[in-house]
């Protein structure tokens, strides 16, 4: 899956290893090949609901390759329908609950409306300060007690209780950020490729802290979801 130009996050990922002349190549897994357990980094786009639920599907198989690469130390990155179906359910609007792969706890239902917009979220203690993203989505999520958000939504929905995605230390980012969320939000992919190949020298980034400077000021006048 990889809707509004979510795969980009990997194209952002191999030129931030490529410009520090380190190794790394965007390995592409087409609908309904098996997904290897060997991979440093896997990126999971958004998509509407009749891709997600073949998705799953396909996916449900691949679910202990997955979790067994993140056990051994790789790390993930999910995006909106990507990090809904990393959770236990997703029920969609016209009733079908589509299974995920239960590796973060969090449960999805479709909400009364799509949330469409500018997204700023504060990740707090994660360390990357504000993300700059947008949203559309109708999937409102509950994590779980005990699961830790991604962080608080200043502007937008996120999971539509003041919160965005998830996160689970040096293993899971998830998110409802669209952009790319990493082409806008650097510190974030270097965060998620940190945890692979350890302490990462800094990259002259003016062009994208430009973007998210004019996308955070764009997003001010959008107010935060009311929750529901
Ligand atoms: N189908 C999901 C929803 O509407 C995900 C949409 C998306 O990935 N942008 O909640």
């Amino acid at each position: 899956m990889g809707t509004y130009g979510d795969r980009g996050n990997a194209r952002v990922l191999e030129r931030r290893l490529a410009w520090r002349d380190l190794p790394g190549e965007v390995v592409e897994i087409a609908a309904g090949e098996p997904i290897p357990s060997t991979l440093d980094v896997y990126v999971i786009g958004g998509a509407e609901d009749v891709p997600q639920t073949l998705a799953a599907e396909g996916l449900g198989a691949s679910g202990p390759a997955i979790e067994q690469a993140l056990d051994g130390g790789s790390v993930m990155l999910a995006v909106c329908a990507g990090f809904q179906l990393l959770g236990t359910t997703y029920v969609r609007t016209d009733g079908k609950a589509v299974p995920g792969l239960g590796l973060v706890e969090a449960a999805t239902v479709a909400g009364p409306h799509r949330r469409i917009g500018e997204v700023v979220v504060d990740t707090g203690r994660v360390g990357v300060g504000l993300l700059s993203g947008f949203e559309n989505h109708a999937g409102i999520t509950t994590l779980a007690p005990g699961t830790e958000p991604l962080g608080a939504v200043r502007t937008g929905s996120g999971n539509g209780d003041g919160r965005d995605g998830a996160y689970q230390d040096r293993r899971l980012v998830a998110t409802y950020l669209h952009g790319p969320v990493l082409a806008r939000n650097p510190a974030l992919a270097d965060l998620l490729l940190s945890w692979v190949t350890g302490p990462l020298p800094p990259l002259d980034d003016d062009m994208a802290d430009r973007l998210r400077a004019e996308r955070l000021g764009a997003a001010a006048s959008r107010p935060r979801w009311r929750r529901s």
